[in-house]
């Protein structure tokens, strides 16, 4: 069984910091993303758990053996994982069938258990039908999907992907994804995949580390980072997030543009500024010149409507002139400069941990 875990993992490069201190724990056989903005350390992360470069400090335990110390590093080849690079990095001159082999052959399997391993392979990644072709008679997700069958081939306890999907044309980095999430769930390998796309993150981890300059900023289901951010960076990084800005009234309540909304997330200390996230197609938004009944009601005023089709994206401006985005069902129209109630449901108003 080979768990992965991370121990107050660090890189340092001079002076500038890469990784900070970075824990996790891994379980075997699940699949964990680092989720990131480009040079939050997400590919040095990777690379130290590859083994092709040596921490600063901390350390990197597989199945229960330290691979990685400040004091002494295990090479790339002598750990039982692959590395899946955002280049596909394919062998022009080799068919799929024999790019796929590749890492059999130099391992010295006979010749029968390589066909065996070589057909099931090419099963699950869908590419019988491809197997005399080379590389440059693929698409870009055939190739994808060779990159993979060739790294899974050799049944590596620990999976290494690098931005796999950046390569590839929106529609099929859709279907990719699931691909990936597919091959996971058949093989069960433990897999770190790294990406700056939130949504990919979505669809194919267990567990999400959202990370922020060379740290862990959060840890939790896909579920947990979307629901409940516990800080400003993470509920923005995830997406469709307001940020609202006040002072708490009690324990449960702050104080924005005159109203005491009531909030979730954590208990307030009276008289403390307070950050609070509400997701935009969590706030309902109505015409009527009355307050609706019920609390956490504020009113405002529509600047700016977009029709997205399958959703209307307007902009209100509070009466404190703070700018709110609303994510509305498409069919009623309301009009730009038009008076309006938002209602935000208190279990949807997210107090964030204090800065
Ligand atoms: P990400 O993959 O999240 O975009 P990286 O891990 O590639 O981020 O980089 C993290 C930070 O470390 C960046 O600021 C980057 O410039 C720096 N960095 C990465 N590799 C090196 C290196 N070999 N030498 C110096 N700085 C580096
Ligand atoms: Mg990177």
């Amino acid at each position: 069984m080979a768990s992965v875990e991370l121990k107050g993992l660090g890189k340092r490069y001079g002076e500038a910091v890469a990784v900070d201190g970075v824990s996790l724990h891994i379980e075997h056989g699940k699949l964990v993303c680092l989720l990131g903005p480009s040079g939050c350390g997400k590919t040095t992360t990777l690379r130290l758990v590859a083994g092709f470069i040596e921490p600063s400090a901390g350390e990197i335990v597989v199945g229960g053996k330290v691979l990685s110390s400040p004091a002494r590093t295990v090479p790339p080849e002598n750990r039982n994982m692959s590395m899946i690079f955002q280049s596909y990095a394919l062998w022009p001159h080799m068919t799929v069938a024999e790019n796929v082999a590749y890492g059999l052959k130099i391992r010295r399997l006979d010749k029968a258990t390589i066909d065996a391993k070589l057909a099931a392979i090419l099963s699950t990644a869908r590419l019988e039908a491809l197997a005399d072709r080379y590389p440059a008679e693929l698409s870009g997700g055939q190739q994808q999907r060779v990159s993979l069958a060739r790294a899974l081939v050799i049944e590596p306890e620990t999976l290494l992907l690098d931005e796999p999907l950046s390569n590839l044309d929106a529609n099929l980095r859709e279907e990719m994804r699931f691909e990936i999430r597919r091959l996971h769930d058949r093989y069960r390998y433990t897999t770190i995949y790294v990406t700056h796309d939130q949504a990919e993150a979505m669809t194919t981890a267990d567990l999400i580390a959202v990370m922020n300059q060379g740290r862990v900023e959060q840890l939790g289901p896909p579920e947990e980072i979307y629901g409940q951010p516990r800080s400003e960076f993470v509920a923005r990084f995830i997406g469709g997030a307001n940020i609202l800005r006040g002072t708490a009234v009690d324990e449960a309540r702050v104080s924005i543009a005159g109203a005491a909304l009531r909030t979730t997330g954590r208990t307030l200390r009276a008289g403390s500024p307070v950050a609070l996230s509400v997701r935009q197609h969590e706030i309902a938004i109505t015409a009527e010149l009355a307050p609706p009944a019920g609390d956490n009601c504020l009113p405002g005023v529509i600047i700016r409507q977009v029709f997205l089709g399958a959703a209307r994206d307007y902009m209100v401006a509070l009466d404190d002139k703070t700018e709110l985005r609303v994510t509305a069902p498409p069919g009623r129209n309301i009009a730009t400069g038009a008076r309006v109630w938002l209602h935000l449901p208190a279990e949807q108003v997210m107090a964030l941990a204090e800065a």
